[in-house]
């Protein structure tokens, strides 16, 4: 390892240096390519034909080019533009090795996308300085690249991890169904939304009637699949958007609907009843006309003072009422 290797922190140098050098002319490759051979972290690929360089970065990947001009004319600043547009050359640093110093010729060269000019014939040592210099600023910035797409790639983990989390913490494992904590967030949304607006505010609480039987009877992973068909028509009962149908616990449901009337709020709720009859899910108690149905409370305000949790009461009345008086009913609620 010769003493220029150790020029820099490690963590900034590459390890290795692709060169690949650009001598349409022929002339002076030899002796640049002998000036780096001294190196041995230098590797040097030469190329005399302009049509064969696309491939040739390709392949070797090179972390500097250097390309070798008589007098910079216009062909040579084709080239360099067509580097600078090639997706795997431009970012690649180009030194052109000018045979005289000519300040129109530089600017042009700068202007298509050279990053260093040298006018005359370098030293070795002025050259291998100048090649270490750029290969270390294109591993830099190659390496910068990579930092920021890993970081964009773990942001993107994260962000998923984050939704899936929610999504977690948010829902009923049996039914899918948006869970008791969900359920209590949105009513209170919508309870102070509705108060602010001076707008309606519905609440559907569902019971399976006689579950408790159905369990004894079919025993609780069947209960289990009932729960979850019973959640899915619940779902589809509610079309609008704003609407959320979730599992308040146990066999017990909630259905929010927000700018509802209760005109409104017991059509939804007498199709929910009737949709969980046409699931006509099986049942041995004789009192529930031989399959599972519900029993729904209904309750409708527009909220004036006081917490959410008023809402929930009444419907829970409500729903108390529909057992007491038959079952497989709907209700709605009565009082202030
Ligand atoms: P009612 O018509 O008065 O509502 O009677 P019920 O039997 O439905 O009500 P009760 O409160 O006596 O019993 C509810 C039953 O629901 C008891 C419990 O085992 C069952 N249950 C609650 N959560 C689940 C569940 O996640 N899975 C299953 N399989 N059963 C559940
Ligand atoms: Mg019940």
């Amino acid at each position: 390892m010769n003493q220029q290797a150790h020029d820099y922190p490690s963590r900034h140098a590459p390890t290795s240096i692709v060169v690949l050098l650009l001598d349409p002319a022929a002339k002076r490759g030899e002796a640049i390519s002998q000036a780096l051979a001294t190196e041995t972290d230098i590797t040097v690929h030469t190329c005399h034909e302009p049509e064969q360089m696309l491939a040739l970065i390709g392949q070797v990947k090179p972390a500097v080019i250097l390309q070798t001009h008589a007098a910079l004319a216009d062909a040579g600043l084709a080239l360099l533009r067509t580097l600078r547009d090639h997706a795997a050359a431009a970012h690649t640093p180009v030194v052109v090795l000018a045979d005289q110093a000519d300040p129109a010729a530089a600017s042009a060269a700068f202007a298509a996308g050279a990053s260093d000019y040298l006018a005359h014939q370098p030293q070795a040592t002025e050259l291998i300085a100048r090649v270490r210099y750029h290969a270390r600023a294109h591993h830099a910035l190659q390496q910068q690249e990579q930092t920021s797409r890993l970081l964009h790639d773990t942001q993107n983990h994260l962000t998923l991890a984050k939704q899936q989390l929610e999504q977690i913490t948010h829902s009923d494992g049996l039914t899918g169904l948006p869970n008791r904590r969900r359920f209590d967030d949105y009513l209170d949304m919508e309870w102070r939304r509705a108060m602010r607006e001076q707008s309606t505010l519905s609440l559907l609480m569902v019971d399976v009637d006689y579950f408790k039987s159905y369990n004894d009877s079919f025993g609780h992973l069947q209960g289990d699949a009932a729960l979850s068909r019973i959640g899915l028509a619940l779902r589809e009962s509610c079309a609008r958007p704003a609407d959320l149908a979730a599992r308040f616990g146990g066999e017990v449901f909630v259905v929010v609907l927000p700018n509802t009337g209760e005109e409104g709020a017991l059509l939804i709720a007498e199709k929910i009843r009737l949709s969980i009859m046409e699931l006509a899910i099986e049942h041995e108690n004789p009192a529930t006309r031989a399959m599972l149905t519900v029993s729904i409370g209904v309750a409708t305000r527009v909220p004036k003072a006081g917490p959410a949790i008023t809402l929930l009461g009444l419907a829970d009345e409500a729903l108390y009422h529909a057992k007491t008086t038959g079952r497989n009913r709907v209700q709605v609620a009565v009082g202030p």
